[in-house]
């Protein structure tokens, strides 16, 4: 359940990012690969990610949709998977984050990379420049959001000297790496730029409502806050039961308080 709502509201806060009129978003989704499918791609064993694994797909023409039909197609044999494949036009997430994938190709033993990192393959085919913007905006909020930084990315070469990811090492050197997780890194500075501008906002919004509590009893940002209340808002419009409808009510302005914003009766 809770990774359902992350997973959602992972959506609705790129959709927040484009009202707000910045640079990017990824458009991502979430179309898991079921726990039956054959060749034991999606184990099911549960997985504490450390890191995040960067690759190619090593195929030029597929895109995010072939990779994600490939996984379930009848005449893959590999043991291979993958937790996210992002191309030019989106991302899609195939296997549940703490889930293990076969990525790394370095075993299973605990401290593998399969059994500790989340493999994203990055398409080579469409606008590849594109591709990698999107890459890095992606692993740039996953870091954030897991409170990591760039020294937590690692390339499948890391793990099994694969070289994987291949267009990331053209020149032999690895240039194209280093430009890669210095591209993440410079977006990783950025969102947290936009996100202590919000908190600094606000603060100055939830100043001073109650002078015995520094924080005004305030426990979670309205920024937050109102992410969640839109992803309940569409669960809400989902629902013809008023029961059901009231509940998401309460529930909207039990954040709206513990955001130190007005409850909305309706
Ligand atoms: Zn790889």
């Amino acid at each position: 359940m809770l990774k359902f709502y992350l997973s959602i509201n992972y959506v609705d806060f790129k959709n927040w990012e484009e009202e707000e009129g910045e640079e990017m978003s990824v458009n991502y989704r979430v179309e898991h690969i079921p726990r039956s499918t054959p060749y034991n791609r999606r184990p099911g064993t549960r997985m504490d990610a450390s890191t995040i694994t960067i690759h190619n797909t090593g195929n030029a023409s597929s895109t995010a949709s072939n990779e994600r039909a490939w996984l379930t197609n009848s005449l893959n044999t590999n043991t291979a998977s993958f937790h996210i494949v992002i191309d030019d036009k989106e991302a899609i997430e195939v296997i549940p984050l703490d889930e293990v994938a076969w990525h790394a190709g370095d075993g299973s033993r605990s401290s593998s990379g399969n059994r500790t990192s989340i493999g994203i393959e990055i398409c080579e085919s469409g606008n590849y420049g594109r591709t990698l913007q999107n890459a890095a905006q992606l692993v740039a909020e996953m870091l954030l959001e897991r409170n990591w930084g760039t020294d937590r990315l690692r390339r499948h070469y890391d793990w099994s000297g694969k070289n994987c990811p291949r267009i990331m090492n053209t020149d032999g050197k690895w240039t194209g790496w280093k430009n890669f997780v210095d591209s993440v890194a410079a977006k990783l500075q950025q969102l947290k730029e936009n996100n202590d501008g919000e908190a600094g906002n606000d603060d100055v919004r939830s100043g001073g409502q109650n002078p015995d509590n520094e924080n005004g009893g305030v426990t979670m940002s309205v920024e937050d806050a109102n992410k969640i209340i839109r992803f309940l808002s569409a669960a809400y419009m989902a629902s013809p039961n008023r029961e059901a409808r009231q509940e998401f009510n309460r529930l909207a302005n039990e954040l709206r308080k513990a955001s130190g914003q007005e409850p909305v009766t309706d």
